[in-house]
């Protein structure tokens, strides 16, 4: 398999001010608890280090939440906490996800500080009638003129957006128009969501009381197979199942990296990190993580060595997913040639991997493979 030296590192800021119909993130909407994480991150910030010869950072990762929704000085003492992280040449990929509505002037200020920026929006929607229809709170921004604007105020930034497909209110030719304008406007990164509707949401609460129309996910999941298709046919590059890039190096690293089987570490609430086969996860509950912070204790609710069969099936999915595939001869090993070339033919008659690439000693799912991804691992598992 690729050998991918360093550690890739995220970290959970579980704050939004306000909260999405379909959103299942633990995230909460009041300030209150934001000084008692900052702090309790800075004390897992410094057991942390240093980190050992080979693992020196090649990503940052804040997710959320929405990190941006900090006050701008809540969001200045996250960024300092994360210094160690962040590469004072630019050499690092810095992604942050945010709301459009958080980038106001004060936070634009502090982000143009920011080398090796990459700025992950969740647009979610197209029209200002999608975002009350999924459930989004928040004003609307014209995904194109958002583009435009940001592409001046932060230059050399790289610009992601992200969407959700389905509801009542999508329409595919409208999303493939936008996409293209997008893409000729010099946006670097899509990705692609259908909409789900996730137990203990505001969302499963409307379907229940039958306020939701009948077969909207099922909708979704066809319309998003049909819009992952326009993409690429749009020229966008698919290098995983919903993720799509200008070109190789607009493909978010830090994803790559976990994907193919890169060591990560996770920060904040609920996050997870991964090292060798040791695997651990933090406890979900903010008030768990800051209590347990407080206490002068790991807060950590899970850690495991992985087994070599657990780490061969992270392998298998984290590789398939991308558009580099798994490394047929990694395969061959597990499963045996014989049931190796019984999965290709199979594979082949049903039109989901791509046979000119199969030359290259890597088995790589086509745009159809991609779409029907976790059926298709089943069935590789299946041999092992
Ligand atoms: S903005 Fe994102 S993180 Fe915040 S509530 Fe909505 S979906 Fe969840």
């Amino acid at each position: 398999m690729e050998d991918r030296k360093g550690v890739a590192v995220y970290v959970q800021v579980p704050f939004c001010p306000d909260r999405c119909d379909y959103c299942a993130i633990p995230v909460s909407v009041s300030t209150a608890l934001i000084p008692r994480y900052l702090e309790a991150l800075s004390m897992e910030v410094r057991r942390l280090l240093p980190l050992p010869p080979g693992q020196s950072p090649v990503s940052l990762y804040i997710g959320g939440g929405s990190p941006t929704g900090l006050s701008p000085e809540d969001f200045r003492r996250l960024l300092e906490i994360l210094r160690p992280f962040l590469s004072e040449s630019g050499g690092r990929e810095v992604t942050i996800e945010s709301r459009p509505e958080d980038l106001d002037r004060e936070k634009l200020a502090i982000l143009r500080t920011l080398p090796g920026l990459r700025l992950s929006l969740g647009m979610e929607g197209m029209t200002p009638e999608d975002l009350p229809m999924l459930g989004r709170r928040g004003a609307f921004f014209d995904p194109p003129s958002l583009l435009d604007r940001l592409q001046k105020e932060l230059p050399g930034t790289s610009l992601s957006m992200d969407f959700i497909v389905g509801g009542e209110n999508w329409r595919a030719e409208r999303f493939l128009m936008m996409a293209r304008a997008l893409g000729e406007g010099g946006l670097d990164h899509l990705s692609l969501y259908p909409l789900v509707i996730e137990e203990h949401t505001t969302k499963a609460l409307h379907k229940k009381q039958g306020r939701a129309p009948e077969g909207l996910e099922e909708a979704a999941a066809e319309e998003w197979v049909a819009a992952c298709r326009g993409l690429s046919s749009l020229g966008w590059e698919r290098y995983e199942v919903a993720n799509f890039s200008r070109d190789e190096s607009s493909r978010c690293r830090h994803n790559l990296h976990v994907w193919q089987g890169g060591d990560y570490l996770g920060l904040g609430p609920g996050a997870h990190q991964r090292r060798g086969r040791s695997r651990r996860e933090n406890v979900r509950s903010m008030s768990d993580y800051v209590r347990m912070s407080e206490a002068g204790e790991s807060p950590y609710e899970f850690l495991e060595e992985l087994s070599q069969e657990s780490y061969d099936v992270e392998t298998l999915y984290g590789n398939l997913r991308t558009s580099s595939g798994i490394s047929i001869p990694w395969l061959i090993e597990r499963v045996g040639l014989l049931s190796y070339e019984c999965i290709l033919s199979e594979f082949v008659r049903s039109g989901v991997v791509d046979r000119i690439r199969t030359n290259e000693k890597r088995l790589v799912l086509n745009d159809e493979g991609l779409s029907a991804l976790d059926p298709l691992v089943l069935k590789l598992l299946s041999f092992f």
